[in-house]
Formats: C-alpha cells, sequence, structure tokens
C-alpha cells in the first residue's frame, strides 16, 4: 500500500553501502523511520528528499505487518539548506529535533507537534532569533513531556506576587514565605518568569518579534536546562555541540566590543 505524508527529516543515518534510514516527523502519522534504499548516492532521487530537516511530501510503500515502510518518491516542499550549512543554525536545529525524537514515540499523530517543528525550522531559516526559538521549543517540550513549570504563583501556597524564587525540583515559582522549602532555589528576574509564562502558553506563530536583554537570555538558558536535566536527563549528543557552539559565538561578540 502506497501512502503520502507531509514529513520533516528528524534523523537520517547510513544503512549499509548506499541506505539510509530516515526518520521522518509527519503531519498526518507522528514519527516514524523509513528505509530510503540508494540514498546514500549522490545522484539517487531519494538523496536530497533524506537530508536532514528537509520539509516534503514522502511517498512510501508499507506493507501489511509492522515492518519498515520504504521511502519510494519525495517532493521537497521547504529544503531549510541554511540550517545544514551554517553551524549555528545546525546546532540548534540538531538539538531540537533530537529533543523531539526522544520525547516522542513511533506513530503517534500530533499535528501540533508538526507545526511547531515546521515553524520552528522556518523562523531559523528565516534568521529569526535562534536562541529565543530554542528556548521556546524547550518550554513547549516540558508540556509535551508532562512537566511543564508553574510559573503562574507560587507553587507551595498558591500565592501571587513578586519577589519569586524557582524551584528546580519543585518545579515552580516560591514566595517570599515559601522559598525556605527549597534551600537550593533561586532568585528569578520577573522578565524571565513571565517569558517562560508567555513560551509555554502562546502558540509559536502567533509570537511576534520580542526584545530579551542578556541578563534574562542567559538565566532562561540555565533555568530552561537545569530543568530538563532535573527531570528528565535526556543525554542529548547535540546539546554539547549547542554549547560548545555558543561559547565560541559569545567569546566571539566579547573580542569585537
Ligand atoms: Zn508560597
Amino acid at each position: 500500500m502506497l501512502v503520502k505524508w507531509e514529513g520533516i527529516v528528524i534523523r537520517s543515518v547510513d544503512y549499509g553501502e548506499s541506505s539510509k534510514v530516515v526518520t521522518l516527523y509527519t503531519r498526518e502519522y507522528g514519527k516514524v523511520g523509513v528505509m530510503a534504499k540508494g540514498a546514500k548516492k549522490p545522484r539517487s532521487r531519494l538523496a536530497a528528499v533524506s537530508q536532514l530537516f528537509t520539509h516534503g511530501y514522502y511517498l512510501c510503500k508499507r506493507g501489511t505487518g509492522t515492518g519498515m515502510p520504504e521511502l519510494t518518491q519525495g517532493d521537497i516542499l521547504h529544503s531549510f539548506k541554511d540550517l545544514r550549512q551554517d553551524l549555528m543554525l545546525t546546532a540548534y536545529s540538531a538539538y531540537m529535533a533530537e529533543m523531539l525524537d526522544r520525547l516522542t514515540e513511533e506513530r503517534e499523530p500530533n499535528p501540533y507537534l508538526f507545526q511547531l517543528l515546521f515553524h520552528t525550522l522556518q523562523y531559523l531559516d528565516e534568521g529569526k532569533d535562534a536562541e529565543i526559538l530554542c528556548r521556546i521549543f524547550e518550554s513547549k517540550m516540558l508540556v509535551l513531556a508532562g512537566i511543564r513549570p508553574h510559573v503562574e504563583s507560587c507553587i507551595s501556597c498558591g500565592a501571587e506576587g513578586e519577589p519569586y524564587t524557582f524551584s528546580i525540583t519543585q518545579g515552580g515559582l516560591l514566595c517570599q514565605r515559601c522559598t525556605h522549602t527549597d534551600p537550593y532555589s533561586f532568585h528569578i528576574l520577573p522578565a524571565t518568569w513571565k517569558l517562560l509564562r508567555l513560551f509555554l502558553l502562546f502558540p509559536l506563530e502567533r509570537l511576534g518579534e520580542i526584545e530579551v536583554k542578556t541578563s534574562t537570555r542567559n538565566q532562561l538558558r540555565l533555568l530552561l536546562h537545569r530543568y530538563l536535566d532535573q527531570h528528565i536527563d535526556l543525554h542529548l549528543k547535540s546539546r554539547n555541540f549547542l554549547e560548545q557552539m555558543e561559547r565560541l559565538e559569545f567569546s566571539d561578540g566579547f573580542d569585537k566590543a
């Protein structure tokens, strides 16, 4: 049986001499691995469509059982070439693709996630703020993983009002009276929790341009990474790469200043 999916390549690994196993995140079917026979050969008609981050229509032959579908044809909608050529963009895209891969099961449709991935890659490709896009993506992944932090009021007593601290282990804001319940809770900038609340809540496509100060960016990154490490330790290989790239970029900017 032939099926046609709209998908984005989130992983592509060599298989044997000439083939590739391509993991697609599809709009209709969720995550699915497909066999792309001969795709390693540069002149194969499957070579371009099986490249990482490519968005397109994928025509696949499915057997009757649970075996891996075979990719027979692909039509590229967006090649997102810059995401493979600019190292910084590659680092961000690879990190987000790996995170999505690790947090999803095969063949569980989630059109919302497809939209999120598509818009994120599209905005990255358009040159929008990669760091902020990555933070939004991470925030949405917390919701997906069922570990959404509580940033509406104190997680312990429900009180509203500054100043807050943030508790990684309890998973949210603590008011002044409750901050002692976690000796490791740390002061959180108002801009940080307000942005995080926005990121958790808003559809990505409705977010406009946002100006974010360096101090807020740094705290958001630290908070989200510590939060992810505490609650779902994914050990993403791509995160080391991203962190190396970020250090390079930041030290580069520092030299120029
Ligand atoms: Zn409280």
